[in-house]
């Protein structure tokens, strides 16, 4: 499967519920990872009235939908301009599954209650992509998706379109959490992506 480009976006007209209840097994448009049913189709990767419906995880529909409600809960901007937004987002699901298999919380703001074996490494790899925030803020002013979500709404419809151009390297770092509603369903989405890799593990054991 050939992965499509991910482009920070902004798509003021999306419900974010996309209708969908059973779990996909479609894989990722963007990153090639399972997919689940909680960000679905519907993401805008090109902008204007351009929509697709092709499949995205959660982590991969976030950097395309910065007009969500609590996007600066669920995520934050940063400066990386040497890895690309799926690969970034690939590197952070590693990471939450990891801390979530060792009983921990996945978001950024929970503070590790043991000490497991690896977690030192997994927080500090968390906490080396966190300080790519403070080099976002001196290129384009803010850490906030939210704040640059309302400046791409001010672009115009050729600006806009040069956008990927235009920020360079900037990304967005998610922080472990995705919210439906009042809900941070982000703990579900890594416990599906933990099964989904199990269930393949053992599809490859018993394939060899
Ligand atoms: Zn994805």
């Amino acid at each position: 499967m050939a992965l499509q480009a991910i482009t920070l976006s902004v798509d003021p007209a999306f419900a974010g519920d996309t209708g969908q209840s059973a779990l996909s097994d479609a894989g990722c448009a963007f990153c090639g990872a399972p997919a689940g049913h909680w960000a679905g189709p519907g993401y805008l990767p090109c902008g204007g009235s351009v929509r697709t419906v092709a499949a995205a995880c959660p982590l991969c529909a976030l950097p395309q939908h910065l007009e969500r409600p609590r996007i600066d809960e669920e995520a934050a901007l940063a400066w990386l301009p040497e890895i690309s937004q799926a690969a970034l987002n690939a590197t952070m699901r590693e990471i939450h599954i990891a801390i979530q298999a060792v009983g921990e919380d996945v978001h950024a703001d929970a503070v590790f209650r043991k000490r497991s074996a690896g977690l030192g490494t997994l927080y500090y790899a968390r906490a080396v992509l966190a300080q790519r925030s403070a080099p976002a803020v001196a290129r384009v002013g803010t850490a906030s998706p939210r704040e640059l979500g309302l400046a791409l709404l001010e672009l115009s419809s050729v600006a806009y379109a040069r956008r990927a151009q235009l920020l360079g390297g900037l990304r967005l770092m998610p922080l472990g959490r995705f919210f439906q509603g009042e809900h941070d369903v982000y703990p579900e989405v890594v416990r599906f992506w933990r099964d989904s890799a199990a269930t393949a593990a053992t599809r490859l054991s018993g394939a060899l």
